[in-house]
């Protein structure tokens, strides 16, 4: 028991860490805010991209750059545990990409994000652009709860992952805008099934939007790109 209020010692330690959470969260928020403001000042829209590790999140932005090519001014912050190789491959497509690593945490917040758009910026003769894509640390739970400051939230699933994910992480579905089943080409060999994943996705966000990729092969590409080009001309 505890001597000053006499609840059990483990309930008012717990009361403390919720306490420190809820102030970490509401940071975190403004800054986030911050951030979108921030972004709107550089001219662009920006994409939270979520995932498990191995989605396909980095493939899908190599090839989106291919596609896109001039016709849009494309930023991209890479975010993991450890390690530049994300930012490595972004970087050979020739736009300006930042890699922010966590150190150890699972997910990106708007503080670092905010390090992020800086760096960007500095990358970039006038330091705007149309679009910012910001790839989050492979983890389908935490960054679902981390406001990065962007406009769009993007959810990926790929094919071997399995079709019962929306159902099992519902605060990630919840707070989407846009759901990718990756990886479409893999369908034949996976028991996955569109119908349940979409099903389940719908029944959790009924305005999500869903669209089906394999982004090597160029499946569902061209609805991707205009998606983005839309994006730019209606919230830039
Ligand atoms: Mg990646």
């Amino acid at each position: 028991m505890c001597d000053t209020c006499g609840c059990h010692i483990n309930s008012h330690t717990d009361h403390k860490i919720i306490d420190v959470h809820q102030s970490l969260l509401a940071a975190n928020q403004e800054q986030a805010d911050r951030n979108r403001h921030h972004i709107e000042t550089m001219g662009a829209v920006a994409i939270n991209m979520i995932s498990s590790p191995g989605s396909g999140k980095t493939t899908l932005l190599e090839h989106t750059l291919d596609r896109i090519g001039n016709t849009l001014k494309i930023g991209v912050i890479e975010g993991d545990i450890e390690t530049e190789r994300d930012a490595d491959r972004i970087r050979k497509k020739g736009v300006p990409v930042v890699q922010l690593t966590t150190g150890g945490a699972c997910h990106l917040d708007a503080p670092l994000v905010h390090k992020g758009l800086h760096d960007l910026a500095n990358q970039s003769e006038d330091g705007k652009f149309d679009l910012i894509f910001i790839e989050n640390v492979g983890n389908l739970v935490c960054p679902a709860t981390f406001d990065l400051g962007e406009h769009i939230r993007i959810i990926l699933v790929s094919v071997p992952e399995g079709s019962d994910k929306p159902a099992k992480y519902p605060t990630t579905f919840n707070g989407a805008d846009l759901f990718m089943i990756t990886k479409t080409d893999l369908l034949p060999y996976f028991d996955f099934s569109i119908e349940e994943a979409e099903k389940e996705a719908l029944r959790l966000n009924p305005g999500l939007e869903i669209l089906k990729t394999a982004a090597p092969a160029g499946r569902g590409m061209d609805t991707w790109v205009s998606y983005l080009k839309n994006l730019h001309e209606t919230l830039a």
